[in-house]
């Protein structure tokens, strides 16, 4: 049996949107650009996925820019805005590499982020001069699971620099947020369908009324000429599906998957001495998502640490998962102000909306051991 603790990375795919995913893959494949009859039909149900997903994200239909995945909306927004605008782009020290790297690549600047991981609102005002066209803060970060007080932040924003476009990365945020309340504020938002039970390789970005940006991807005009190239309609309807269903199933799932959560760090925490749990102090653990457990482990490389745990067949991840198999430390960690031999035994256990008890139990009892023979073999 699995155990698989890396929801944060990719979700198995939910059946209905694998279902809904099938007819436009078999029977309905025209391409939604055509005239014809099957053209016009892939075309309908391009509309119904912007329908969905808009009533789910609290947007217009027309907002919606398909994009093939998280990555790619997030480099849209940074660079469609500073194309456009010209202007400087900001984002916080914590950003998933799709953002914080565009942002470097244009010379923009970084706003630091407090020990428990928050972005610094005073630190943030301080930089959004009237220089900045575009302004990046996530929903909730890849690996702490700190959720960022969107709200806040945009209002921050908007004394500074009304100007200033704020796009903020919901990647990890529709299973456990309700985004069309949490990001209600942002002028541009990142969606990926992998992490909530949609395929990989479609996402999206929410352009809202009013806003412009430059197309990255140039070619056809789809997408209002927002993203050049014929759209995954497949993809499309089943992140719409994912979406709705995810949307309906949040505030029950929350509940159990914090409480699974709660159960394996407090398990963790009371049989493994030396180690600490990301940005949280006292046990509040109500700035983060449900889903994640991101803990330090003094004196243990997190590699040796998923080796043994796959052993058990037990599949967790070092940081971003982009990020795990490389050497160097989480600059989430660093950000944080952990020190670089904390974060290189850092280990994320992300939880899913189909994580068990007896997935729970099986990190439980491993992962001491496992600890233990690790700091073993290194004295
Ligand atoms: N942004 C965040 C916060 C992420 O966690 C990820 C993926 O891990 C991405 C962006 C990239 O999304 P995608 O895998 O769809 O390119």
């Amino acid at each position: 049996m699995v155990h698989y603790f890396d929801n944060a990375a990719t979700t198995a795919m939910k059946q209905s949107a694998l279902d809904a995913m099938i007819p436009l893959l078999t029977q309905t494949y025209g391409n939604p650009s055509g005239a014809h009859k099957m053209a016009r039909d892939a075309n309908r149900v391009l509309d119904d996925a912007r329908e969905m997903l808009s009533n789910v994200i609290g947007c217009k239909p027309g907002d919606i820019v398909f994009t093939g995945g998280g990555t790619e909306a997030d480099n849209l927004a940074i660079k469609g805005i500073v194309d456009l605008q010209g202007g400087l782009a900001v984002c916080s020290a914590i950003e998933h590499h799709a953002v914080l790297h565009p942002v470097e690549a244009l010379g923009g600047k970084i706003a630091p982020v407090t020990p428990s991981g928050v972005v610094d609102l005073e630190a943030l005002a301080s930089l959004v001069d009237e220089e900045v066209s575009v302004v990046s803060v996530m929903a909730a970060n890849n690996e702490s699971g700190v959720i960022q007080p969107i709200g806040q932040i945009a209002d921050v924003i908007a004394q500074k620099n009304p100007a200033a476009v704020f796009h903020c990365d919901a990647v990890q945020a529709l299973c456990w947020l309700d985004i069309k309340e949490h990001c209600a504020k942002a002028d541009l938002l990142t969606l990926s369908a992998h992490k909530f039970g949609g395929p990989k390789g479609v996402g999206a970005l929410i352009v809202r009324d009013g806003h412009k940006i430059a197309p990255q991807l140039i070619g056809g005009s789809q997408e209002r000429e927002r993203r050049g190239g014929t759209q995954n309609v497949a993809g499309a309807i089943a992140m719409a599906v994912a979406a709705v269903e995810t949307d309906a199933q949040r505030n029950e799932k929350v509940k159990q998957v914090a409480r699974l959560r709660d159960r394996l760090v407090e398990g963790i925490l009371s049989r493994v001495d030396n180690v600490v749990e990301s940005g949280v102090t006292d046990g509040d653990r109500s700035h983060k998502t449900a889903n994640i457990c991101h803990l330090c482990f003094e004196g243990v490389e997190s590699e040796a640490l998923l080796f043994l745990l796959e052993r058990k067949n037990i599949m967790g991840s070092a940081a971003s998962s982009c990020a795990s198999g490389a050497a160097e430390a989480s600059h989430v960690l660093a950000a944080m102000g952990y020190s670089k031999s904390q974060a290189v035994g850092s280990l994320r256990l992300s939880l899913g909306y189909e994580t068990t008890d007896a997935d729970v139990d099986a990190v439980i009892d491993y992962l001491p051991i496992a600890v233990q023979q690790i700091r073993g073999a290194n004295r």
